[in-house]
């Protein structure tokens, strides 16, 4: 069963710009390997991360049946590294790769297009395809982590990531240090002996040599607390007291896989399914399924609205037709629900007069779920511009979809944001169901008037009010 990945788009959170952004899943795990594994690694490494960057957001994806960003309601993932997953966009990779883009990317795209719509899968479900940076000797359970036991996240012991520059780090401090950065109790007047009884003590260690508690000085410490206050790289450490001086080993917190051992793993010759079955316990890999939500729209009928036809219309400084921009555009929405297994009328399928009272006669006598009303903006003043949308007082499900194809407007188009507003129009007024009116952008703006002239802008927006419905729906 297989199907064009890039068809798949994946909803995207920039954490950092605080920017919603609509990435085809191709493109999205490209980013994400860029984000999270260095380049230079060889191609097998790269091919592992890969595919464990495209199961992590398949898991999330919402048209796989996944429940999205759990920070960002309506998201697939963010790219935050810590609660999703780290996304590179193609200037950031530019602008880091510098004279080593060409190649660099070439690796990567090749490492994406060789595993193209591979995931791994535990008794068929994608997995929580969890990476870390490097081990240092034995990767970790779990329930040592997360409180949870995975059966696919079980110990391994990894020599692999040996030469990896975090397989063992020297980190000391001077008692005084220690004391003030743990903010302990201590004797001073022992820091000159070799021994320094009692300063290290009630270790609790998990099967995998991390630390899960310890007792040092006078307070007792949970490992991860000791790797944050001392700058650890993990929780795999070990102590010398004379002065202090800790031994830590691995960089990350040790789930899944080791990226410095697939490197490791790479380098000795192992392909890329053997590294995947070795830190990931019982799993499989397989091709993606098909989205669950293929025909999110079956038994929905929605009715389209092209505002202005014919004469009533008015043009934009260029000459525009804003009854023919309106029904092109609803002409390629009704394409898109259709495809999505929901049910269209138009009020008008010919750039012609239908008056306002026939158009909401015509709503309301097909008892739709949705209306959707599409019309452009036209100001006296050239210089306003953006994307807008309304919704009727009170009107709770119209409020709800309004903002969904707003959202999915503005990440595509990126026009001016002039917000979701209420507004007693009659269109929205007179409709007995779920009423919305898009303005997709001004016509009189002389530049978004040559943007609605363009059949891709037209696409573009069809697409997105097409993702706000099935997102209103997915809600
Ligand atoms: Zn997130
Ligand atoms: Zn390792």
């Amino acid at each position: 069963m297989t199907f064009d990945s890039e068809e798949l788009s994946v909803k995207l959170y920039n954490t950092e710009k605080q920017e919603a952004r609509i990435v085809d899943l191709k493109e999205y795990v490209i980013g994400a390997v860029a984000s999270s594994m260095p380049p230079e690694f060889p191609k097998e490494a790269l091919k592992a991360q890969a595919i464990c960057c495209r199961t992590l957001v398949v898991k999330r994806m919402g048209i796989f049946g996944g429940s999205g960003c759990k920070r960002q309601p309506g998201f697939d993932v963010c790219t935050d590294s810590i609660h999703c997953q780290g996304f590179m966009d193609i200037d950031e990779r530019q602008k880091i790769w510098a004279n080593r883009y060409e190649e660099f990317a070439q690796k990567i795209q090749a490492a994406e297009e060789e595993t193209s719509e591979t995931i791994m899968v535990y008794n068929s479900n994608p997995i929580e395809a969890v990476y870390h940076e490097a081990c240092g000797g034995c990767t970790e359970d779990s329930e040592n982590v997360w409180g949870n036991k995975v059966s696919y996240l079980r110990r391994v012991e990894c020599i692999y990531c040996k030469d990896s520059p975090y397989w063992n780090n020297i980190k000391s401090f001077s008692i005084r240090e220690l004391k003030r950065r743990l903010a302990i109790n201590f004797d001073d007047n022992l820091t000159d002996k070799k021994e320094i009884p009692g300063l290290l003590s009630g270790v609790e260690s998990t099967t995998s040599g991390r630390i899960k508690k310890i007792r040092i000085g006078d307070m007792v410490f949970d490992g991860e607390d000791v790797r944050s206050l001392l700058g650890f790289s993990s929780t795999r450490f070990t102590w010398k007291v004379s002065g202090v001086s800790f031994q830590v080993m691995g960089l990350g917190n040790g789930l899944g896989l080791c990226q410095y051992g697939a490197r490791g793993m790479a380098l000795l010759g192992f392909p890329v399914d053997e590294i995947l079955k070795f830190y990931f316990t019982g799993v499989e890999l397989k091709q993606m399924d098909k989205p669950t939500h293929s025909k999110p729209l079956i038994g929905k009928t929605i009715v389209l609205d092209p505002g202005h036809g014919g004469d009533s219309g008015s043009s934009g400084p260029m000459g525009l037709s804003e009854g023919y921009v309106n029904l092109e555009i609803a002409r390629a929405v009704a394409e898109g629900i259709i495809q999505c297994g929901g049910k269209v009328i138009l009020t008008r399928d010919k750039n012609e007069f239908v008056s306002l009272a026939e158009r909401v006669r015509i709503s309301n006598e097909n008892r739709p779920d949705i209306t959707i009303s599409i019309q452009q903006n036209i100001f006296a003043d050239e210089q306003m511009g953006g994307t807008e949308s309304f919704y009727y007082p009170g009107d709770i499900e119209g409020k709800k979809i309004s903002e969904h194809i707003h959202r999915e407007l503005l990440a595509v188009l990126m026009l001016k944001d002039l917000g979701v507003k209420q507004a007693d129009l009659f269109v929205l007024r007179e409709t007995n169901n779920p009423s919305v009116m898009i303005n997709v952008a001004f016509l009189s703006n002389p530049e978004e008037e040559r943007f609605l002239s363009e059949p891709e802008f037209r696409q573009k927006a069809a697409k997105a009010i097409i993702n706000g419905i099935e997102a209103y729906y997915h809600d």
